[in-house]
């Protein structure tokens, strides 16, 4: 997520129509389901949460555009909870949990908020600790102490539970990748909505990390993430929509969902110049090699 969980500057008007289906199954690496469709604000853990039915619709609409597997990812401890809890029921859905790094830099990443994101990622089907990471747009100096802390405490967790690393990076690139480094990278570690260059990109690929390309791929600013997505190698790239932020063109402004990730899938072809089903089974193979199967 890019902003407070309840905000909703970023989502006027109405729902977007669906695209038309991919020809094979890709899927969305990060959502939100529980903001999408819920009024909780962060941290609360007894606001308005979402009813599975409309959970379980909304699934449903993205499996129709060829978008059958989901990573639900949680914010704080309620909604890492309840993104552990949706995968457990629902075989469409894997989950990440973690505390924010806004969170963090607000001085939430407590010992037992800690303890709690570790006893989830044991959890058979939360196959990714995130989002974490640095955000050094909404967090002043006052709170990157505490964020690093916990990016830090993260990547332990990630290890330790042998899961992937998902990763949220707010103008930190190069503190980014010096904490990796220094604490030793998890197997598989995935920077969400990539928003590098060309240059950080081929650090990212060289160190073996997976780029994964959000709506901002499809703006027409964007020339420089388009650059970073041609050089990637095939098997170093997935997509997602960070839903419900970061809509993709032609909707940008309007309410994200998962069932509009195939605008971005498409936009990636042709950035890649591949064919679109070849890519949705890269996509798919790719995602199962960090985060398992969904089966
Ligand atoms: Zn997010
Ligand atoms: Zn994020």
């Amino acid at each position: 997520m890019s902003r407070s969980a309840s905000s909703r500057a970023n989502r006027r008007g109405e729902p977007p129509p669906s695209p038309e289906p991919l020809p094979s199954p890709a899927l969305d690496s990060h959502t939100h389901l529980d903001i999408v469709l819920g009024e909780r604000p962060a941290g609360d853990e007894h606001g308005e949460w979402a009813s599975d039915d409309d959970v379980d619709a909304e699934i449903a609409a993205a499996a129709a555009v060829g978008v059958p597997r989901l990573v639900q990812v949680g914010v704080d401890v309620p909604s890492s909870r309840w993104s552990a809890a949706l995968a457990a029921r629902h075989p469409n859905v894997l989950a990440a949990v973690a505390l924010h790094p806004n969170e963090a830099g607000e001085g939430r990443a407590t010992e037992g908020a800690l303890a709690e994101i570790d006893r989830l990622a044991a959890l058979p089907r939360v196959r990714a600790v995130g989002e974490t990471g640095l955000d050094r747009y909404r967090t002043g100096p006052e709170g990157w102490a505490a964020q690093e802390a916990s990016f830090r405490a993260h990547i332990r967790i990630a290890k330790d539970r042998g899961v992937a690393l998902v990763i949220h990076d707010r103008e930190a690139h190069d503190e980014i990748l010096r904490v990796l480094e220094d604490e030793g990278a998890p197997e598989h570690t995935v920077f969400h909505c990539f928003s590098g260059d060309a240059e950080f990109a081929r650090a990212c690929v060289e160190r073996g990390y997976v780029l994964s390309f959000a709506g901002t791929l499809t703006f027409g600013n964007a020339g420089y993430l388009r650059e970073a997505a041609a050089l990637a190698p095939a098997d170093q790239l997935l997509v997602e929509t960070d839903a419900p932020f970061l809509t993709p063109m032609p909707h940008r402004g309007r309410p994200n969902a998962s069932r509009l990730v195939p605008h971005t899938v498409r936009a990636l072809a042709e950035v890649k110049g591949v064919d679109l089903d070849e890519l949705c089974h890269h996509l798919t193979t790719t995602a199962e090699r960090v985060f398992g199967s969904w089966e």
